[in-house]
């Protein structure tokens, strides 16, 4: 579904000493038909009522960890043995000599925690249908069980699984924008200053600086208080950055450098996917 179902992002994050983070991203337009398709996108009751069982969610997770059939996620041989009287659990006897034995959570963000795949699953989904995201407090008060630490805990986890693995090759009209989180840009020294919003129309893989130079290319000089020149406006772009930055202050209230690459990660992945009628899927598969 990648590239066909919304916009696509490049988020990058350059870390800056002096206050505030700058983040570069690009964004790519779709033809009208393909973006204007509404798909049906899971429920919270079709949720519960597919998920009612751990078993129905352990045979979801290996629906879409193994599509091809299960393999033994040490060495990826495909030729594993069921262990007995233990469902969802195999036994690989080529890389140990004894066999090495794993579960369908086995190497995926939910090994090792005590809760069980009926959590996990109703996290992701609260996490992927609140578009300003959703704090760990928030979260941890909605699954009513453990500690405030094990739902921020869950809530990394997840967003590192929720990545666009892959970009695209830009085609088209692109828009190239710049902003920084934590820190207005006007406070800085006149030296310090970085924010040039540029608008580009013109094809290529990277942000501005690449397209100068190779591609047909206009900006719009923010600093100037120009925000559109004619077909030529980094809008969109805008639009997402001030969601981010909502989510950022009203939600996550403070988010360190460390963990902004991650809230990016699940902002873009939210946005990239908001139309894929397999979200869920999508993001199990990456967990
Ligand atoms: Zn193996």
């Amino acid at each position: 579904m990648k590239g066909e179902t919304g916009f696509a992002w490049l988020v990058g994050v350059k870390l800056r000493r002096s206050r505030g983070v700058l983040i570069r991203a690009t964004i790519r337009y779709l033809t009208p038909t393909v973006a204007g398709v509404i798909f049906p996108i899971m429920k919270l009751d079709q949720l519960l009522a597919r998920f009612s069982t751990e078993e129905a969610c352990k045979t979801y997770l290996v629906s879409k960890r193994w599509p091809n059939g299960v393999e033994c996620p040490k060495c990826g041989n495909k030729k594993v043995w069921h262990v007995t009287h233990r469902p969802f659990h195999w036994i690989c006897k080529k890389c140990h000599k004894h066999g090495y034995r794993f579960s369908v959570i086995t190497k995926t963000v939910f090994e090792n925690t005590k809760y069980p795949l009926r959590t996990w699953f109703k996290v992701i989904f609260l996490m992927y249908n609140s578009k300003k995201g959703m704090s760990a407090l928030q979260i941890h008060r909605m699954i009513g069980t453990g500690s405030y630490e094990t739902a921020w805990y869950m809530c990394h986890r997840i967003r590192a699984a929720m990545k666009d693995e892959g970009f695209p090759k830009l085609l088209g009209a692109v828009e190239v924008d710049e902003t920084f989180i934590g820190g207005k840009d006007k406070n800085r020294h006149r030296k310090n200053r970085q924010h040039t919003g540029t608008g580009g129309i013109g094809s290529g893989k990277v942000g501005v600086k690449h397209l100068k130079s190779s591609y047909p290319h206009k900006t719009v000089d923010h600093a100037k208080g120009e925000y559109v020149r004619g077909e030529v406006h980094p809008q969109n772009l805008e639009s997402f950055w001030s969601l981010l930055k909502r989510g950022v202050m009203g939600t996550f209230h403070n988010v360190s450098k460390d963990y902004l690459p991650l809230y990016l990660a699940e902002f873009s992945f939210r946005h990239n996917d908001r139309k894929n009628p397999d979200i869920f899927g999508e993001i199990v598969a990456g967990c």
